[in-house]
């Protein structure tokens, strides 16, 4: 249970004063929440951070301010002087005194009963706002704070700024971020009081309090005591859980699989090519993982092309060398079939049972293949997120393989986990994208993690280009001469973001275009057809029918075409580097010379131009995804907005780097001595797992 002086925080957030149902909309639309809270909580609120201030402090005389800045003035209202009847153009204006001088406070569409109400004739006010020479006058259009003198203290003088949106201003945000600060319980200190004193950082109280009312301009900022302070707090209830968690998989008896190697030789010897030497090692980590008593999370990462699916059918016969079943779980139904295309030849070499399952098996057929895979008469599954289904079970799955990670989020993990008889399955997870071992370590822990660093033989670099769209025809006469001499184009169109249907508008103008010039022999991929269409676009195109594939990216990850030569890409700039890059990693794959045609619409954004030239400089993958890291932040490159990934409020990467070492470090230390948090720090430290929702862990104490 979480304590209870932590339940204020976990209401929701309409037990704010002045949050109603219609705010709390608004709200959910600008706070981030965690994955499966729908309704925004008082804690999101805390954690909705300040992106800057506004300094009120300024208190000059009338003949002492300077135009063009912030300031707050004591004045007294003399006289108000409405626009004229009929004139709504004209403003509303309220002349207004000091000792030294005078202002005119001026409104535009103004209701006249408010202003009246807001200042008094005769009454002094603390106005604050932006002031302005106009002519002669000195002049403030729409003071963002009018108050009396009695009111002073609700005025912020350095007023955080936070991200908004349409109809909720930073007046309400400010006002229920405040009262969220009180609702703060005393809780007691988890961090080490000789650390907090090193670095003369606040407690938790003090430290969000800063945040929502700073002291001084620089509180809100990645380098103010408070924000440390709290990013601290947040990296070691994330490293203090994943430790959690690691320790509880590796004591957790798995079971120990190991098989003859009988099955993989055979595979083996049905390649027609040999396995490279990083291949070949992340096998033998794998086996070894597998042949140990504590089970399996193992990441793979391979830039793409770099022959991953080889690896994950090799640890798939282990399973069934062991007299048990695996599965790999593809993110798309054109993947998950491709996947059953390269596997099957060598899987019925090597005498294993392979099956499909997508959302596309129905009735009878599903039904067939479920019975089969609850006795045991198919070795390896292959499919979709359909594998969830709560009706899918396997007779004894070990391995479980998920192809493309950063497109599933822990959950989905963590589910597939579960469909083995006593939750004891091993785990290989695959990705293409690099990820940074900073990111790595904030987002899973101490995962562990082979690579793929050298690329099978006969792979050919992508010459990689970026040119503006006006120079399509050129491309066009190129390709009419690559087509020529067998050439095959990808051809994606724009992602547009305002709708799926603009972005296939897109996609099918192309296509028409392209076709008008080149015929039949152009196709057309795109995520809204149906499956089978898409199937037999795909097939034509893998069987060297179709020459010219215009997709909308649902060709983005794992598809493998080797005669395929040209990428082109349109709007190139509107595209990530990392998706930039998979598209690419789709050609280069066979004997020709390839090409990657990166079109753009200029003007280019500073960012889409570095991306842009990043792609022409290089094709390396982790150095495009430190890159991406350095221009997007973490949360993106890990997929984190599609899969629901843990985000991170405030200690987000780039940024806390150095923090992110020494969080790691307290949280070993800490199990080490206290594994099941009962001494006064270790109780400390599990209202810290509460506070930040870790729940994973949370439930690993629990139980102990
Ligand atoms: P990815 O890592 O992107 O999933 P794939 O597994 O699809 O890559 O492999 C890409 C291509 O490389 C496939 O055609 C595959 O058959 C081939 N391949 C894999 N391993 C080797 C190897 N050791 N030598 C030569 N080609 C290989
Ligand atoms: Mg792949």
């Amino acid at each position: 249970m979480r304590p209870a002086l932590l339940n204020p925080l976990f209401a929701s957030a309409q037990t704010l004063a002045g949050i109603g149902p219609r705010l709390i909309l608004l709200l959910k639309k600008c706070l981030t929440l965690p994955p499966g809270i729908s309704e925004p909580r008082v804690i999101d609120v805390l954690w909705h951070m300040p992106t800057g201030v506004i300094d009120r402090r300024s208190q000059p005389r009338l003949t002492e301010a300077i135009p063009g800045t912030i300031v707050t003035l004591e004045l007294r209202v003399l006289k108000h002087k409405p626009s004229p009847r009929g004139n709504t153009k004209a403003p509303y204006k309220v002349t207004c005194e000091d000792d030294t001088g005078r202002i005119d406070l001026v409104f535009f569409h103004a209701e006249h009963k408010f202003i009246e109400r807001q200042l008094p004739v005769g009454e002094i006010r603390f106005v604050s706002g932006r002031i302005e020479r106009y002519g002669d006058n000195l002049q403030m259009a729409h003071p963002d704070y009018i108050v009396s003198p009695e009111a002073k203290n609700e005025m912020p003088l350095l007023e955080p700024v936070y991200p908004l949106t349409a109809g909720l201003s930073g007046k309400i945000t400010l006002k229920a971020a405040r009262q969220a600060v009180e609702r703060v319980p005393d809780v007691p200190e988890w961090q080490e009081a000789q650390w907090l004193k090193a670095r003369a950082w606040p407690n938790f109280k003090d430290a969000v309090g800063r945040v929502h009312q700073p002291h001084e301009a620089q509180d809100v900022s990645m380098g103010a005591a408070p924000w440390q302070r709290l990013a601290f707090d947040e990296l070691l209830a994330g490293q203090l859980a994943f430790a959690l968690v690691r320790k509880n998989l590796k004591t957790e008896r798995g079971r120990k699989l190991s098989g003859s190697g009988e099955i993989r030789a055979k595979i083996a010897s049905a390649l027609p090519f040999s396995l490279t030497g990083s291949q070949t090692t992340a096998l033998e980590e794998i086996s070894a993982d597998l042949a140990a008593s504590h089970r399996m999370l193992r990441l793979l990462q391979g830039d793409v092309g770099s022959g991953k699916t080889v690896v994950a059918l090799m640890t798939m016969a282990i399973a069934v060398e062991a007299g048990a079943q695996a599965a790999m779980m593809a993110p798309t139904e054109v993947l998950a079939r491709q996947h059953i295309d390269t596997i099957a030849p060598l899987a019925e070499a090597a005498g294993l049972r392979l099956a499909l399952l997508t959302g596309r098996e129905k009735g009878k057929a599903r039904d067939a293949v479920l019975s089969r895979l609850a006795s045991g008469e198919i070795d390896i599954l292959v499919g979709t997120h359909a594998l969830f289904q709560p009706d899918v079970a396997f007779k004894d799955l070990a391995i479980a393989v998920i192809d493309e990670q950063h497109r599933f989020g822990v959950h989905q993990r963590m589910a597939l986990q579960a469909k083995g008889a006593n939750g004891d399955t091993n785990v290989l997870v695959m990705t293409a994208t690099p990820i940074p071992r900073t990111l790595l370590m904030t987002h899973y822990g101490d995962l562990d993690v082979s690579k793929l660093t050298e690329k099978p033989a006969g792979r050919k670099p992508v010459v990689t280009k970026a040119a503006p769209i006006e120079l399509l025809e050129r491309l066009i006469d190129r390709i009419r001469a690559q087509l020529a001499e067998g050439a095959q184009v990808y051809w994606v169109c724009p992602l547009i973001e305002t709708s799926e249907a603009s972005d296939l508008a897109a996609a099918e103008e192309r296509f028409a275009y392209l076709r008008q010039l080149f015929g039949d022999v152009v196709g057309l991929l795109h995520g809204g057809m149906a499956a089978k269409e898409k199937d037999e676009t795909m097939a034509a195109f893998a069987a060297n029918r179709l020459k010219i594939l215009v997709a909308t990216t649902v060709i983005e990850v794992g598809v493998n075409v080797p005669n395929a030569n040209i990428m082109v890409i349109e709007h190139a700039e509107r595209f990530g580097l990392a998706q930039l890059h998979q598209l690419r990693g789709r050609v280069g794959r066979g004997a020709r010379e390839s090409f990657c045609m990166l079109l753009y619409k200029a003007p280019l954004g500073e960012t889409a131009e570095q991306r842009l030239k990043m792609m022409e400089e290089t094709e390396d993958g982790f150095k495009i995804a430190e890159k991406d890291l350095e221009l997007r932040g973490g949360g993106e490159i890990l997929g984190a907005r599609q899969s629901g990934a843990p985000g991170f409020r405030i200690a987000e990467v780039p940024g806390y780097e150095n923090l992110l070492e020494a969080a790691r470090d307290d949280a070993v230390l800490m199990l080490e001595k206290d594994p099941n948090l009962v001494s006064p720090r270790g109780q400390a430290l599990r209202t810290l797992l509460y506070l930040f929702e870790c729940d994973e862990a949370v439930r690993l104490f629990r139980a102990a």
